[in-house]
């Protein structure tokens, strides 16, 4: 029989695990065909989830578990399912139920009849989502599949079943600063993708603020993107020209109409702008620099504190 790994990142999941874990139950009695194991991720919980966790993993022996020594995010959640996940199909699904479980009979299926390496998920609704949140979302999209090659699909979700090749080029991609999305575009195979409407949290609370999210959608764009290093340098051409065509202005002006000492008003401001003009460049090649100098000191990805698996270290 073929195996099916799940994994669940869960971060505070208390309320919604009971939830997760009977509806898991369901779908898995229902695809008899195959085998199953959950591997839920603790990501430095600090309610009960870990407790839960070890409960579950006690009465079924399908179920198990990584739990970190502290929050390292879901980015690293996932990769740590990824790296030990055994099965010839995986999927990775959030603890909330907002990736309805119900889904993946229909997932299993089209990889399978269809032909395809990996079946993603969309939401093509964002109903119960702030207005703003949403609109930003899409310029997100739209900004990054034009700037980038990780080929990234409005209202995609994590939630993707995928085939073991596909899971193993995610595992051989080590990158310190993960960014999930862009890289299970930019690893290409077969993708199908499947609609679905939005559904809400079945219950706790949604651990990402705006805030959070903003910062991970500059992470994506710097981890897929040189483009904003390529503004940068276009804002220094343009200074150049600009400064060369002033030069040759007030020489020729000097030379016909003399030079009475006037004008520091423009030459502060001037000299203001090109200072934030530089600054804001700087901020951008810092921004790599920072990536490159987490990436030169290889740092573990996640550090494990207690697992019911073997090996769990990449
Ligand atoms: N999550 C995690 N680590 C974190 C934040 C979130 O493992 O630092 C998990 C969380 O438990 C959930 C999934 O990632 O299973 C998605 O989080 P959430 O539902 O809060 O995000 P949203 O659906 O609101 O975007
Ligand atoms: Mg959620």
């Amino acid at each position: 029989m073929e195996l099916v790994s799940l994994i669940v990142p869960c971060y505070n999941e208390q309320e919604s695990l009971p939830y997760l874990y009977e509806e898991l139950c369901r779908v898995m009695t229902s695809l008899s065909d195959y085998e199953f194991e959950i591997l839920f991720i603790n990501d430095g919980s600090k309610d009960d989830t870990l407790k839960l966790i070890r409960a579950l993993s006690k009465r079924d022996e399908r179920v198990k578990y990584i739990s970190f020594s502290r929050n390292f995010g879901k980015e690293a959640a996932m990769y740590a399912g990824f790296c030990n996940a055994k099965g010839d199909y995986t999927a990775v699904m959030d603890a909330d139920m907002q990736d309805p479980p119900s889904l993946l009979p229909e997932m299993l299926r089209i990889i399978k009849e269809e032909n395809y390496d990996s079946v993603a998920t969309r939401r093509v609704s964002r109903e119960g989502e702030p207005p703003i949140r949403s609109f930003f979302a899409r310029q997100f999209y739209k900004l990054i599949n034009k700037i980038s090659d990780a080929d990234i699909v409005d209202g995609a979700r994590d939630f993707r079943l995928m085939k073991k090749q596909m899971v193993d080029a995610i595992v051989s991609m080590t990158e310190y600063n993960r960014f999930s999305k862009g890289i299970f575009g930019w690893i290409g195979f077969k993708t199908y993708w499947l609609p679905y409407e939005n559904v809400e949290r079945v219950a706790g609370e949604t651990k990402w603020s705006f805030w959070k999210l903003f910062i991970y959608a500059l992470n994506g764009i710097i981890n897929f993107s040189q483009v904003p290093l390529y503004i940068a340098s276009c804002f220094g051409i343009m200074l150049t020209i600009v400064a060369a065509i002033m030069i040759i202005f007030i020489i020729l002006r000097r030379l016909i109409m003399g030079d009475p000492v006037q004008g520091w008003a423009s030459t502060a401001c001037i000299i203001i702008f090109i200072g934030g003009v530089q600054l804001f460049c700087m901020g951008i090649i810092g921004q790599y620099l920072a990536k490159t100098y987490l990436e030169v000191k290889q740092r573990p990805q996640y550090i494990v504190a207690e697992s019911n698996i073997e090996k769990t270290e990449k």
